[in-house]
């Protein structure tokens, strides 16, 4: 797929429909992706922090989730197809989960949001199956990235904001052999309540 520069960073151009469709592709494959959605924020972020710019730099899909980034392909004059927002994303993920009977580990939020959060999942997608869920300020990050090797899901969520979410997977990508990882920031907030 065609990549698109925007403030030195490559961005994947895809649909959202595109994007899906190779993401459940992957699984059925049982491959491994990680998939970053990008803001302007975060790419100046990635310009002052090594490691952050490294988790970008590796990951597998670079899709453009703020809207600065839309206008700025269309100021450069190669633009991207649309904005692929991260709750949007999470949302069709479950859909696509719950529709295949896949096995998906929540990672991230508070407690209580947390909760919420698997409670609704387990009433509107009853198809999914939920490998394991992690708040993001209790569980040693360590001990979560066990957890995930030894349950091997098939789509992990990590919703601890940027850069947090992007460095812990890239920390830990090469401990797994399959799986879609995502950073999703706050949508567990948007989708809990
Ligand atoms: N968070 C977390 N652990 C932390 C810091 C943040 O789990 O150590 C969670 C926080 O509770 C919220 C999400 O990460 O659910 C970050 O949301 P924010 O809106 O800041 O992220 P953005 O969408 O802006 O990247």
């Amino acid at each position: 797929m065609e990549k698109i520069e925007v403030l030195n960073i490559e961005l994947d151009n895809y649909t959202k429909e595109e994007l899906l469709i190779e993401l459940l592709e992957s699984v059925k494959n049982n491959r491994k992706r990680f998939l970053v959605t990008a803001n302007p924020e975060i790419i100046m972020m990635a310009r002052q922090n090594p490691e952050f710019a490294g988790a970008i730099q590796s990951a597998d899909y670079v899709v453009p989730d703020g809207i600065g980034l839309i206008i700025g392909s269309r100021i450069i004059g190669h633009p991207l197809k649309e904005r692929i927002p991260g709750v949007e994303l999470v949302e069709e993920l479950l859909k696509i989960s719950d529709e295949n009977n896949l096995a998906v580990y929540f990672y991230g939020a508070k407690p209580e949001v947390l909760k919420r959060l698997l409670d609704s999942v387990n009433k509107k997608y009853p198809g999914i199956r939920v490998a394991g869920s992690s708040d993001g300020y209790t569980s040693s990050p360590e001990a979560v990235a066990k957890q995930i090797e030894s349950k091997s899901p098939d789509i992990v969520f990590v919703a601890m904001g940027a850069p947090k979410q992007e460095e812990w997977i890239y920390r830990h990508f090469k401990n797994y052999s399959k799986g879609i990882f995502v950073g999703v920031g706050g949508s567990f907030d948007v989708l809990s309540g």
